[in-house]
């Protein structure tokens, strides 16, 4: 075999394995974005139910301070009116304006604090209603973002089993081909792969590269054709094949 022949069968040979490692890393993108939103969704979901769960014991522990406030308030409000019965009939008795004065003064303060108790009452029965309201609310989306974390997060760890073993056969395989493959032509495959949408490798579509569409001279495509060189796109870089 001669030099150049010796070449164009290296030419060759590393075609050929360009173009399957574009075939294996076109498969291990499907993978990665066949999960993509998975992981993502069960992480929001699981997020979404902390969060819920977090909002329903604060809206509970808040209940429950209003329940405190409307059994001490509703007590209060008790001893309050009965010291205002109290008052009344010992107006009725008094014998001296001082002792009138007096007990009027203490009669009007008594008659405030029924006022605020009533009105703290009033407030504590408007927040217990709005609290269980706000509780019962957000109880039924809980549910129904438990259910679909189950049903969503099922789906992922099958995904992620099924397409666990494919990715370790294709980065089996993928390690076999690289070995294979010149240095730096696997490093310019990279470069470029990375760096334009996880192809490195285009092939000729209708007198163009199949990456940027860029038209190649008729004589680039015989060569591309016969495989006897590596030929790069001058637009994108690509390495094209046949
Ligand atoms: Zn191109």
């Amino acid at each position: 075999m001669s030099t150049e022949a010796g070449l164009e069968t290296k030419a060759r040979e590393a075609i050929q394995l360009l173009t399957e490692l574009q075939g294996i890393d076109d498969e291990l993108m499907d993978i990665a974005l066949e999960r993509g939103d998975l992981p993502e969704e069960v992480e929001r979901l699981r997020a979404d139910i902390g969060a819920m769960e977090a909002f329903i014991a604060e809206r509970k522990q808040a209940l429950e301070e209003t329940a405190h406030l409307l059994t001490d308030r509703t007590g209060e409000l008790e001893e309050a009116k009965v010291r205002q019965t109290k008052l009344q009939e010992q107006l009725y008795a008094v014998k001296t304006t001082r002792e009138y004065d007096a007990i009027t003064a203490e009669f009007n303060f008594v008659k405030d604090e029924i006022g605020k108790f009533e009105t703290d009452i009033t407030g504590a029965i408007h927040r217990k209603t709005d609290l269980t309201k706000q509780v019962e609310e957000r109880l039924v989306t809980l549910e129904k973002t438990r259910a679909e974390e189950k049903t969503k997060g099922a789906e992922l760890n099958e995904k992620l089993a099924e397409t666990e073993q494919d990715e370790r056969q294709l980065q089996h395989r993928r390690e076999n081909v690289v070995v294979r493959l010149p240095k730096p032509l696997y490093a310019h495959y990279e470069r470029i792969r990375k760096a334009k949408d996880g192809r490195g490798v285009a092939r000729i579509l209708d007198g163009a590269c199949g990456g940027c569409f860029a038209v190649i001279p008729p004589q680039t495509q015989v060569n591309i054709r016969k495989m006897t060189d590596i030929v790069l796109c001058e637009t994108c870089g690509r390495i094209i094949v046949p």
